[in-house]
């Protein structure tokens, strides 16, 4: 039969997803699939838990829906006394949108009304790095360094800086020390500040683990720290994008409380609803909070469904069963497992190149040649036939990579739900050797 649903891919016929059931999703036909992404790192408490269904029902029958121009609504007063209580350093405020990308969007908006606010009008540019995902939309893809993703919609819209990303597999010099790594990815930074006139720059933009793009990669230790104090030294925001690493996704609720820093802004996204609504939110530091509030007062922005009553109630619900359950200590626990049982199967694959991640947020990277890290050729696209191979096997796993900005990388990430135990653990790292 002919769909009329514009999928992704015109060309691709997707299985009918119809219904979902802890870790897995299952077809119209009844065959079940291990969620072992959770799409992509969205489902971290996986699929029809009871107590998410329960509030969303109880949501729906009290308030659907209230137009924040007029109203502010109890789930949305609650998510983000929740959140804020929770996010260590100075965070202050969240503005709760409908996904990752509006997430974004709204820090790189936000950041740049906050330096008009302070009397800064002349402030322009944001600094990222290649190979990050920021989202889709126009803005969050100009801050992006995918080149894959961008080319077909250039000229983009933010002027920029771009700096290389932390990707030791690739980058650290066999004699470079991770201090020294650190210390040269940070110069490069302060070089790139000095070329645009640090006056001219707005924020410096990276996701705190990278994941769409690089898959699962950590900054190497003292990284971030390094960066916080360039960005304080020359008075730039630093705005990390945890929409796809956030929420307990790397084993502690924020993924930079690992990093011993605290940013101005802090996007988060998929795990926060876990997949039973659409949301994101945009965390602010008091510092920016307070100049809205002191200054104009309006941040100059606005969506229909801001603040979503179902959405909100929704991510409440979500993040209550994952602190009430613990799960964010399973993260941890199941994690190292899972990192342990992928390194038993895959170090000495031939095609395994580097194995990385954190908590339930990994990646293997597959190379044809391990000796010389030589990728295979982009045309014979691994990552795509393993992840049909992997749905033919019933499990999802999300591939990436190809050749992005001029180098190469394969991986597929894996992101299982905080729910998941040994036996998941072991059922993933099986099912991806027979795929593989
Ligand atoms: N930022 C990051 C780090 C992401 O991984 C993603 C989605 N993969 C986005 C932003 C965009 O989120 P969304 O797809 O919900 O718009």
């Amino acid at each position: 039969m002919a769909t009329h649903v514009f999928h992704r891919s015109l060309k691709s016929k997707l299985p009918l997803a119809v219904r979902g059931d802890g870790p897995y999703i299952i077809d119209e036909n009844g065959k079940r699939y291990l969620d072992a992404s959770g799409g992509a790192a969205v489902s971290c408490l996986g699929h029809s838990n009871e107590a998410v269904r329960a509030a969303i029902h109880a949501q729906v029958d009290q308030l659907a829906y209230a137009h924040t121009g007029f109203f502010s609504s109890k789930p949305a007063e609650d998510l983000a006394d929740f959140l804020i209580a929770r996010a260590p350093g100075n965070m202050e405020a969240a503005y709760f949108v409908s996904g990752g990308s509006e997430a974004v969007e709204t820090a790189l908006k936000m950041a740049r009304q906050y330096f008009l606010e302070i009397g800064q009008p002349e402030r322009k540019h944001f600094i990222a790095r290649g190979q990050s995902y920021h989202g889709n939309t126009l803005g969050a893809l100009s801050v992006g360094g995918n080149q894959w993703r961008k080319k077909q919609f250039a000229p983009l819209l933010v002027e920029q800086g771009r700096v290389s990303p932390c990707y030791p597999y690739r980058d650290q010099k066999a004699q470079e020390s991770e201090e020294e790594y650190a210390t040269r990815l940070a110069d490069e930074l302060e070089n790139e500040i000095n070329r645009l006139g640090a006056e001219n720059i707005i924020g410096f933009v990276a996701e705190t683990v990278s994941g769409a793009t690089l898959g699962a990669q950590t900054g190497v230790k003292t990284y971030f720290q390094k960066i916080r104090d360039i960005c304080d030294h020359y008075d730039i925001l630093l705005i990390l994008d945890e929409v796809m690493c956030g929420m307990g996704r790397t084993g502690s609720l924020f993924a930079y409380e690992q990093e011993g820093i605290v940013p101005d802004i802090v996007t988060i996204a998929k795990g926060l609803g876990g997949g039973y609504q659409p949301i994101g939110a945009a965390l602010v530091s008091d510092k920016i909070y307070r100049a809205f509030q002191q200054g104009s007062g309006v941040f100059m922005n606005g969506h229909t469904y801001l603040g979503h009553p179902i959405a909100c109630a929704a991510a409440l619900a979500v993040q209550k069963e994952i602190e009430k359950h613990n799960l964010i200590d399973n993260v941890q626990k199941m994690g190292d497992l899972l990192d342990k049982k992928l390194h038993e199967a895959f170090d000495n694959h031939p095609h395994v190149g580097d194995i990385r991640g954190r908590g339930l947020f990994r990646a293997v990277e597959f190379v044809e040649d391990k000796k010389t890290k030589t990728p295979f050729d982009p045309a014979f696209s691994l990552n795509t036939k393993l992840k049909k191979t992997a749905m033919d096997l019933g499990m999802i796993c999300y591939p990436n990579g190809g050749t992005i900005d001029g180098r190469l990388g394969d991986h597929v990430l894996l992101a299982p739900p905080f729910i998941a135990d040994e036996a998941l653990i072991d059922e993933i790292v099986s099912r991806l050797t027979r795929a593989l």
